[in-house]
């Protein structure tokens, strides 16, 4: 896991547009797809551009300036609400920060790496000092018929690398003495709160796009805050999958830690 705060690199893009005195109300989450997105977000022949750029390892290459709009979400199709105000098209860039996790946004649990989610929590964290607590939102829900990015990163996990970032005392050492009657899984020497999230995430996700944007069928692995497994066994999707929605997710963690350490 990489050390806070990240390293933070001036590289200034060549495309932006003119915020017209608009404030900054909602950052937006992008995933890459692609590799050398460091020089094409420079220049680039569509004027693309984005306000910060998190890399593999970490680093955060900052591209066009707060007093600026960036162009990344300012499509005609695209539509974000804030309040009972709705921006559109070209409006979303003056009134938007955000940011692009570059990925291959292959679906899989490779598409981020730890260091990356980090920095992107340090990054939300940053801005909100800058600028409020304004909320973050996924390029895809803004521009849902063009857009699927980032993909499997939902506003969930976003806020909990955010939340991470604010602690950033507690992930990595293993001094950290594990509460009694956690969840803390055989042969995982990570922290045990994030396989509770894991099998929360687990159960708020039945039926639809879980963690890494995989059907909830073909989740039996995850990872852990050290890139570690934390694994569902079979017996435990069932008692998962058959809860009623009545059932809080706390509650079911509590259920599996029983049937695990009774
Ligand atoms: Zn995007």
């Amino acid at each position: 896991m990489a050390s806070l705060p990240p390293k933070v690199i001036e590289h200034p893009s060549t495309h932006w547009s003119d915020r017209q005195g608009e404030s900054i109300r909602a950052i937006v989450g992008h995933g890459t797809a692609g590799t050398d997105s460091l020089a094409y977000l420079t220049k680039n022949p569509r004027k693309v551009s984005i306000p910060y750029l998190i890399a593999r390892d970490g680093t955060i290459y900052h591209m066009v300036p707060d007093s600026r709009a960036a162009n990344h979400a300012g499509a005609a199709t695209s539509t974000l609400l804030i309040g009972n105000k709705v921006y559109k098209g070209g409006e979303v860039n003056r009134v938007t920060t955000g940011f692009e996790l570059e990925s291959l946004q292959e679906g899989k649990p490779t598409d981020y790496t730890m260091a990356q989610l980090l920095s992107m929590g340090w990054l939300i964290n940053d801005m909100r000092r800058k600028h409020g607590a304004i909320p973050v939102v996924r390029h895809a829900t803004l521009d849902p018929t063009r857009r699927s990015d980032p993909v499997g990163l939902t506003v969930a996990m976003m806020e909990s690398w955010a939340d991470r970032a604010a602690h950033p005392g507690v992930p990595d050492t293993p001094t950290i003495p594990d509460p009694p009657k956690q969840a803390q899984l055989p042969g995982v020497n990570g922290l045990v709160f994030s396989c509770s999230a894991v099998v929360a995430g687990f159960y708020m996700s039945r039926g639809g796009p879980g963690l890494f944007g995989l059907l909830t069928a073909n989740e039996a692995h995850k990872t852990d805050a050290r890139g570690q497994l934390c694994t569902i066994t079979p017996t435990e999707r069932v008692i998962i999958k058959n809860a009623p929605d009545t059932v809080p997710h706390l509650a079911l963690r509590d259920e599996i830690t029983k049937q695990r350490w009774p």
